[in-house]
């Protein structure tokens, strides 16, 4: 079928650049991203069936990793078709152990930060990190930590 040179189709996400950073998923207006959480891995899910072709995703994506393409054509009987899944290893917090964001990203994003940075902190999830914060104000503070509750 016939369709013009910028007629905007299907996006497709190479999952070797995907990071896993979720920037599409929050820029989707219909939805049709989403991240969903396991035990020890992130997956994160298109569905064609919502998509309204608007190439948010493909425009904010921070790896290049998502391509506008002119397809358009999707008539299936497999509902499964419609469903185009990447999964993501995970880190797990070293303080707490809970699963809290793609190992790629991490990789990523130590790869891009100057060499100073202190890299042991990319490994903590944000709660643990808010209470180490609290706990060193408390201690430089003179105070103990369950007493500011
Ligand atoms: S914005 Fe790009 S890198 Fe981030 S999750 Fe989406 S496809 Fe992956
Ligand atoms: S093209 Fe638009 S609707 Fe489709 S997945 Fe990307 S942001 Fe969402």
């Amino acid at each position: 079928m016939f369709v013009t040179e910028e007629f905007r189709g299907r996006p497709l996400v190479d999952p070797e650049k995907c990071v896993g950073c979720g920037s599409c998923i929050l820029v989707c207006p219909a939805g049709a991203r989403r991240l969903i959480q396991e035990e020890d891995r992130y997956i994160l899910r298109y569905f064609i069936g919502q998509c309204i072709f608007c190439w948010r995703c493909v425009e904010i994506c921070p790896e290049k990793a998502i391509s506008g393409t002119t397809e358009f054509f999707f008539a299936t009987d497999n509902w499964e078709d419609l469903f185009i899944d990447i999964k993501h290893k995970t880190v797990k917090c070293s303080y707490c152990g809970k699963t809290f964001v793609p190992q790629k990203l991490i990789i990523n994003t130590k790869n891009k930060l100057p060499s100073e940075f202190d890299f042991d902190r990319l490994d903590i999830c944000p709660d643990c990190k808010k209470n180490i914060g609290a706990l060193k104000i408390s201690i430089s503070r003179g105070i103990a930590y369950e007493d500011r509750k």
